[in-house]
């Protein structure tokens, strides 16, 4: 059960205390207080949990500073929708929104390389107005003797250069605890250029240690990968515990699965699960067409099988892409046969918006046909 608390509820208030005293008096009933600080209120809200199917929801309702008590169900607590639930789907960071009806495009690299690549990347990203980005500096391979991402070396110039361009959120992602404090570290040091939405990749959906941390901290929001070899409700779950740790501000992103199924891709393209993840929680939903397909592969029509696969994706609601781009995929230390070009940034972002209008035109029709 969630119990939503007036605006601007201060902690100190005697009816607070009053509340909390209730609540601490009921048997069998933990109670986790999560605040959210916007600029213009703080939002608070109350987590009951245990056997609160014997509380009646007349009574909470009638507690000092609560507005409103949701009963949820045992699934996604926090990020799930539930009924009689209004909060919202969206979330700010740095300047952007982040929602269930909003939508942004994360071109970039794989993985850093050099300088020269980092700025020719954020350069052409935001000559075509656009102020996202990926830029992988940690990466998980598979081999030990693979390249494994300049990691905190390279921070300090790719915060820069994203300042230099007006990037305003750049994905990364993280396998390790100690990179979300040289990420914190390296943003401070520089000025806090640019934002970070901290990636937790899908070798690490169920790292729940990594989860835990991640969660606890605030500061940035994250981009949860979709387990590749695990159910769907394994990995929403996975989202939930970065939620039950304090943070909310998550992103659930489709990357495929990993089967022979899916061959000649890399991975069996799993974007038809766009409008499942909106329907069971509040999280706005990434496709990554890159890891899922894997190849520069066309189809007769003349359209990248990458391109194809995100406007399934994105005519189906979905609130993000992540791709890869590299100004020369043959010299790429990472995914270079699955990178699109430099000059095909403007071809996807012409055809991402095809996709993109055409979903909103079938929301659109489906309110029509819905109202009948
Ligand atoms: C990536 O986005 O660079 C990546 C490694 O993705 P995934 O975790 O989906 O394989
Ligand atoms: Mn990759």
């Amino acid at each position: 059960m969630i119990l939503i608390l007036t605006s601007n509820t201060q902690p100190g208030s005697a009816d607070f205390q009053k509340l909390m005293n209730h609540l601490d008096a009921l048997p069998g009933i933990k109670t986790r207080v999560h605040t959210e600080r916007g600029d213009e209120q703080t939002l608070t809200e109350l987590y009951l949990i245990g056997n609160t199917k014997a509380l009646d929801l007349e009574d909470m309702q009638n507690l000092p500073c609560v507005e409103r008590v949701v009963r949820v169900s045992q699934e996604y607590r926090i990020l799930g929708r539930h009924k009689g639930d209004d909060r919202p789907s969206h979330f700010d960071y740095n300047g952007v929104r982040f929602g269930q009806d909003t939508f942004h495009v994360f071109a970039g690299l794989c993985a850093v390389d050099t300088p020269e690549h980092v700025e020719m990347m954020m350069k052409a990203v935001a000559a075509a107005g656009q102020v996202c980005t990926r830029m992988g500096a940690y990466k998980p391979r598979t081999s030990p003797y693979a390249f494994q991402g300049h990691g905190k070396a390279c921070l300090p110039y790719v915060f820069e250069l994203a300042g230099k361009y007006g990037i305003k959120v750049i994905a990364m992602e993280i396998t390790h605890e100690s990179h979300l404090h040289e990420i914190s570290e390296a943003l401070h040091q520089t000025g806090n250029p640019t934002g970070v939405m901290l990636q937790i990749g899908t070798r690490n959906t169920q790292n729940f240690e990594l989860l835990k941390i991640v969660g606890r901290q605030t500061e940035m929001p994250v981009l949860l990968k979709r387990g590749f070899g695990i159910t769907l409700d394994e990995s929403l779950n996975a989202a939930e515990y970065l939620a039950s740790e304090g943070n909310r501000n998550v992103i659930f992103a489709l990357r495929g699965m990993k089967t022979n199924m899916g061959d000649p891709h890399r991975n069996l393209v799993d974007f038809a699960h766009v409008p499942v993840v909106k329907r069971l929680t509040r999280m706005p939903v990434c496709i990554d067409p890159s890891h899922s397909v894997g190849t520069r592969a066309a189809g007769p029509d003349g359209i990248l099988d990458v391109m194809h696969a995100t406007a399934q994706g994105v005519a189906a609601g979905a609130n993000m892409v992540l791709v890869d781009f590299h100004p020369v995929p043959t010299k790429a230390l990472v995914d270079g046969p699955q990178a699109l070009l430099m000059p095909e940034l403007s071809h996807f972002l012409e055809d991402v918006q095809i996709a993109r209008e055409a979903y909103l035109k079938r929301v659109e029709l489906a309110a029509r046909y819905n109202q009948q």
